[in-house]
């Protein structure tokens, strides 16, 4: 059992404790052993038990059910709460924004015992009426559920993207000598799906027939056109046949947007399907560069084909460094050390380490003598390790009010500073805008980080106009990050093409709190592609010396 899992238990131990009104001292003390046990760098189930006591923030009785996780793989504890507490009670817990307190009195008070139940009883207004549940709450759950229930059976890119090479193999298996191609969402790197998409060159009744002997794929769904199956895990395989309409055909449709489609369809009328072996045979008929399935989305993209003014694909080899990463002075696992050398052995040029800002206190952030400290510590790293640089940066919290959580002197000693918003998401977007639209406008921004804050698949994130945000940051010389962890994807691909009319630079982050999230630069790049971001417009693209002069000009304008 590995530190995750650990915290996991110690995290669902604390929640139930308080669901079930039991000792909230107690509780307390089991959700800062999670916390603590997640951040630790050394792997638990590698030490001695007897030095798990002296860990801080374990304790005593923190330790024993360690050990005892550790040995049984379960807590009895843990079991004895989840058989007391009914499944949908324990589904709510996975509802951003209900803490455990509140499933309490829904539970208790409201004897309400599932997350549909729950969205019933909010529509009609009853929640509002219970002691610690205003109106607004209630509009918030009606989000929070709606979002969850949407998003429920659906997998992040990143998640899917394991799964895809062993079904390729198993289809090929299959269904030999019959032609297939994963096609849909994951062919197109949308940053999350509900299904895998697979057409294979076959009628649909032979297929239902072959799979039919599969054991672990149940048909779930038959319509016209497809089949829907269940898999192992729960993530579904959609499968087309090509009863009435050539292979290629099918597998250029289900890999193209609708824009896109309609806008080919309207300018190559004449392609002739039936005699293509590939998709890339389609292109040839049109006269035009292959467009890959990743960028069949607006039909812009069909015109630059047209004037053969596609722009060169970025790619992973044109990150020049890493932008936006965590040590750990604050809640990274790595020292800046190891980061560098570790930037250093991938051929990267520079590292900005952009630890959290003191208002972040949950995550260490860095008070001003701590700056200091880590600033000297960084002159002299640079001194062993050029001509290698990392640059001072900082990720500084947007307060409630938009204002960056240092005094102009602080911030003035940053070679750059990375403004985000990490408290009070819960916002109506009047309010995002004012706080945006004031950390845009500090002279001390150089790029605004996470956008939108959310979280794909678990938080909405803020609302916000895409297009002011990107008019303001285009005004005040500010760069749009394009927070390429897989869960974020923040800004949105589909702002981007207005971004870049604009002449607003993006930067590609990996927001790194550890040397492997380094590798999370190419999610990003993955969705850039779809939007034709070029190395040109992409921070993290220039070298150092080009770094350095454009954080030159920045402060030269202040
Ligand atoms: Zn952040
Ligand atoms: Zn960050």
């Amino acid at each position: 059992m590995d530190n995750a899992q650990i915290a996991d238990c110690f995290s669902l131990l604390a929640k139930l404790m308080d669901i079930h009104g039991e000792n909230s001292f107690k509780a307390k003390s089991y959700a800062n052993t999670a916390f603590t046990v997640d951040k630790l760098t050394v792997q638990l189930s590698t030490l001695p038990t007897e030095s798990l006591f002296s860990i801080k923030g374990i304790g005593e009785s923190g330790g024993k059910k360690i050990i005892e996780l550790l040995e049984t793989g379960e807590l009895s504890v843990l079991n004895q709460l989840i058989e007391k507490t009914p499944d949908g009670i324990l589904e709510m817990l996975n509802i951003k924004g209900i803490g455990p307190k509140k499933i309490a009195t829904i539970w208790k008070e409201m004897e309400i015992e599932s997350v549909g139940e729950l969205l019933y009883a909010c529509k009609e207004n009853r929640l509002k009426l219970y002691k610690g549940f205003g109106e607004k709450t209630q509009q918030n759950v009606i989000e929070t559920i709606e979002y969850y229930l949407k998003s429920k059976g659906s997998f992040l890119f990143s998640q899917v993207e394991a799964l895809v090479f062993p079904l390729k193999s198993f289809f090929t298996k299959v269904f030999y000598p019959h032609n297939f191609q994963v096609v849909g969402a994951y062919a197109r790197h949308l940053e999350s799906m509900d299904a895998i998409e697979i057409v294979v060159d076959n009628s649909l009744a032979a297929i239902e027939n072959i799979l039919s002997e599969v054991v672990d794929f149940e048909l779930i769904e038959e319509n016209n056109d497809d089949l829907l199956y269940n898999t192992i895990g729960s993530l579904k395989i959609r499968v087309y046949g090509c009863d009435e309409i050539p292979f290629i055909k099918q597998v250029f449709l289900k890999n193209s947007s609708v824009e896109f489609e309609d806008f080919f369809t309207k300018s190559f009328p004449a392609i002739n399907y039936a005699s293509c072996e590939n998709e890339a045979a389609v292109f040839e008929q049109a006269g035009i560069r292959f467009i890959p399935a990743f960028q069949r989305e607006k039909e812009s993209i069909i015109e630059f084909a047209k004037h053969n003014q596609l722009p060169a694909l970025l790619q992973v080899s044109d990150i020049k460094g890493i932008i936006h990463c965590h040590s750990n002075w604050s809640d990274g696992n790595n020292t800046i050390e190891q980061m560098a050398t570790a930037a250093i052995a991938k051929g990267l040029e520079y590292l900005v380490i952009s630890d959290h800002s003191k208002s972040a206190f949950y995550a260490k952030g860095l008070n001003e003598e701590r700056i200091q400290q880590q600033h000297l510590y960084i002159d002299e790293l640079n001194k062993k390790l050029a001509p290698f640089k990392i640059f001072k940066s900082i990720e500084s919290d947007i307060l409630n009010d938009g204002s960056l959580d240092y005094s102009n002197a602080i911030l003035s000693t940053f070679d750059l500073v990375i403004a985000s918003v990490h408290s009070n998401l819960k916002m109506p977007q009047e309010r995002a805008m004012m706080r945006l639209m004031n950390a845009i406008e500090n002279p001390y921004t150089t790029i605004l980080g996470h956008l939108t804050g959310r979280l794909l698949l678990s938080r909405k994130g803020y609302p916000v106009d895409h297009k002011k945000i990107i008019d303001a940051c285009a005004a005040n010389n500010v760069v749009i990050e394009l927070n390429a962890h897989p869960s974020r994807l923040d800004i949105d691909w589909r702002h981007i093409d207005y971004a870049l009319q604009k002449n607003v630079l993006l930067s590609i982050n990996p927001d790194a709190h550890s040397i492997d999230g380094f590798d999370d630069v190419r999610y990003g790049i993955l969705v850039a592609q779809k939007a034709m971001l070029t190395k040109a417009q992409n921070l993290s693209s220039f070298s150092l010396k080009e770094l350095e002069l454009f954080l030159d000009k920045k402060k030269a304008n202040n």
